[in-house]
């Protein structure tokens, strides 16, 4: 039940997540149920087969020492695989930042501690997070957005930077990357992408309202930056969604204790499975 719980939490489950819309009116309890299911998932690959074993083991099974050797393995390779990505996925963020800053602060004006503007003439935003962070503009962008929707940019990528989103797309890029291909959910990545970016808006029209902020999203739609940076604007589509999303109101009050009871369900359901076996073993 474990392994088809893993399967289904890592296949099926994110699948059905990225089609329930309505999550995205809470973003911040829906990206908690997002981690929830991926840690459930994370817990059952990784207990299944020695609980298997040492089960087999019990009942007497005298090839379950043999059967020990490939579960373990198997547990190992799922950890493995998880830290051997979340290695490489790291590196290779922090280096290419590290570099992207450099040349930013040779070539960019400092306006401030954080913020760096281009001689370029294209608009564009976007942020480089990290402990010298970074949010870079160019004099395209400057002159095309009026005073208050240049704040609604700032405010946007602020937001970013202050709440370490690039270490929760990069949690969730790191387990993406360690799922088998077949497993892999590419609309889940997507999904948090738009949350993180949903969540960045809000604290943007919470600053200057949401006409400034819309504007600017306009203003900056299908502008470039680099892959490893978060930037006010990706695709195109993703800036209708999430101009669709500024025009709506709060999501309605029961929304956010449905998706933290959904999360605490999901996290609890691999514990209680791992309960249910080591207690019917000990009986
Ligand atoms: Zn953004």
């Amino acid at each position: 039940m474990l392994a088809a719980l893993a399967v289904v939490l890592t296949a099926v489950a994110p699948r059905a997540m990225a089609r329930q819309e309505v999550f995205r009116r809470s973003p911040r309890a829906a990206l908690l149920g997002w981690q929830a299911v991926s840690l459930a998932a994370v817990v059952s690959a990784v207990s299944a087969a020695p609980l298997a074993v040492h089960a087999l083991a019990l009942g007497g099974a005298g090839w379950a020492a043999w059967a020990a050797v490939p579960a373990l393995a198997f547990s190992g390779l799922v950890l493995g695989r998880l830290l051997w990505s979340g290695h490489l996925v790291g590196t290779r963020l922090r280096a290419a930042r590290r570099e992207h800053r450099v040349l930013v602060d040779a070539l960019g004006e400092a306006v401030d501690d954080e913020v760096r503007v281009l001689a370029h003439p294209t608009p564009t935003a976007y942020c480089l997070p990290g402990l010298r962070r970074r949010v870079v503009l160019t004099e395209g962008t400057l002159r095309a957005l009026p005073g208050e929707e240049l704040d609604a940019v700032l405010a946007h990528e602020r937001a970013h930077l202050r709440a370490r989103h690039d270490l929760v797309l990069e949690f969730f890029t790191v387990l993406h990357q360690s799922a088998p291909s077949r497993l892999q959910a590419p609309e889940a990545l997507r999904e948090v992408r738009l949350l993180v970016e949903v969540l960045a808006d809000r604290a943007a029209r919470r600053r200057t309202g949401p006409v400034p902020l819309a504007r600017a999203l306009v203003a900056l739609a299908g502008a470039s930056h680099p892959e490893t940076a978060l930037a006010a604007t990706a695709d195109v589509s993703a800036t209708r969604t999430r101009m669709a999303l500024l025009a709506e109101d709060d999501a309605p009050g029961w929304l956010a204790p449905v998706v933290y009871a959904f999360a605490a369900g999901v996290l609890a359901a691999p514990l209680a499975l791992l309960g249910l076996a080591l207690g019917s073993m000990g009986a």
